[in-house]
């Protein structure tokens, strides 16, 4: 089931797109009506897409309509706007992205001091596939909270896929697996984003991002290796290919965009104190199988700034202490790990490992309901 099937609305800043129905355009000039007394004055110009690092997160993951979920599933889609509606006052509460969004903006606001006149910065584009009445709400909550999202794409219950190429994304987070494995086919950047039941408490002012490393910023090929031969083949694989690089995996592209940033700062002199910290998490040791996981990421010119080689060790304890703001992996035991112990984890569905990934918690998250 879709929601507002047929329509397809996109609005970016002052400018409107209409893709669909002639009603989304009313709809959204209402809402702007509506909702000018709460809309902030002074907001900074966002950069044009080609430009900019494009996060195009869901509005479940942005913020929390469990709520909402729940009246959705149990009532059908007329209680549910009719309930949009009626609070469209209320502003929902932070979700599980809106941390990683505030320190996007913390460094946005950082690169726009010391580059005024750049357009190289974050940008977020809010996606929904609710109706256009929950807009209203949303951009109510956007602005209660003060987060700076000019973006919004309204797919009205079509794929993503198409928009997030429109705006160059870099990432997309969702909680939706099945559309984040379609953008993963198509090459783009993407996590499927979980609620940690406690979410420990993370920096304002440096983003922190950590990544697995087989199947999410490398490619799955020792990953294979190990699951047909066992550890001791892996080991010795990896050690007859130590100076054979990698291939990438689906997140490579976003590290490399954060280190675009980050030489930025370096450029500024900001290296230690660069508001923009990468970790490599990864299953791997450090002796047997970590030498080529470094010198992959140096064929690629990229740099992470700690690399923490765990020896199969559980990576939840050592997140903890690294207080990521978002942190990617391909097995769900690691995400659920890091979960637990208050991380905000996302599934990167890509690889060897989902063949075995457990069968309920995709039944438990690929229903049709809005995201
Ligand atoms: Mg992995």
């Amino acid at each position: 089931m879709s929601l507002n099937t047929g329509q397809s609305l996109t609005v970016s800043g002052q400018d409107l797109t209409k893709n669909g129905s002639s009603s989304s355009r009313a709809s959204w000039e209402d809402a702007r009506t509506v909702l000018k007394p709460s809309t902030p004055t002074r907001k900074p110009k966002p950069p044009k897409p080609e430009n900019a690092i494009t996060i195009a997160v869901s509005a479940r993951v942005l913020f929390t309509m469990e709520k909402e979920q729940q009246i959705y599933e149990q009532q059908g889609m007329e209680d549910y706007i009719k309930y949009q509606v009626e609070h469209e006052t209320e502003p929902f509460s932070p979700g599980p992205a809106f941390s990683f969004v505030k320190a996007l903006e913390a460094v946005n606001a950082q690169l726009r001091e010391l580059y005024p006149e750049s357009e190289e910065l974050f940008d977020v584009v809010l996606m929904t596939n609710n109706h256009a009445n929950v807009g209203l709400r949303l951009i109510n909550t956007i602005n209660h909270h003060q987060l700076f999202i000019e973006r919004f794409c309204m797919t009205g219950g079509n794929s993503p896929i198409g928009y997030l190429k429109a705006y160059h994304a870099n990432l997309y987070l969702s909680a939706d697996p099945i559309k984040v494995r379609e953008a993963l086919e198509e090459g783009i950047a993407a996590a499927t984003m979980f609620t940690p039941e406690k979410m420990t408490e993370v920096s304002e002012t440096q983003l922190r991002v950590a990544f697995d490393g087989d199947a999410v910023l490398f490619s799955d090929e020792s990953e294979r290796i190990y699951k047909a031969h066992g550890l001791d083949k892996f080991f010795e694989h990896e050690k007859a290919h130590e100076n054979k690089p990698l291939d990438h995996g689906p997140l490579k592209c976003f590290l490399e965009a954060l280190g675009k940033l980050q030489k930025k700062f370096y450029a500024k002199g900001q290296r230690m104190d660069c508001p923009i910290r990468t970790y490599l998490v990864t299953a791997r040791s450090a002796a047997s199988s970590g030498t080529r996981a470094l010198k992959t990421l140096r064929s690629w010119g990229l740099e992470i700034d700690e690399a923490l080689f765990l020896a199969g060790a559980p990576k939840g304890p050592m997140l903890e202490k690294i207080r990521p703001h978002i942190f990617f992996d391909d097995q769900m035991f690691h995400v659920e790990g890091a979960a637990e112990m208050g991380t905000v984890a996302c599934h990167v569905p890509y690889g060897i490992a989902q063949r075995v990934t457990k069968r309920g918690i995709w039944d438990k998250e690929t229903s049709s309901a809005p995201k």
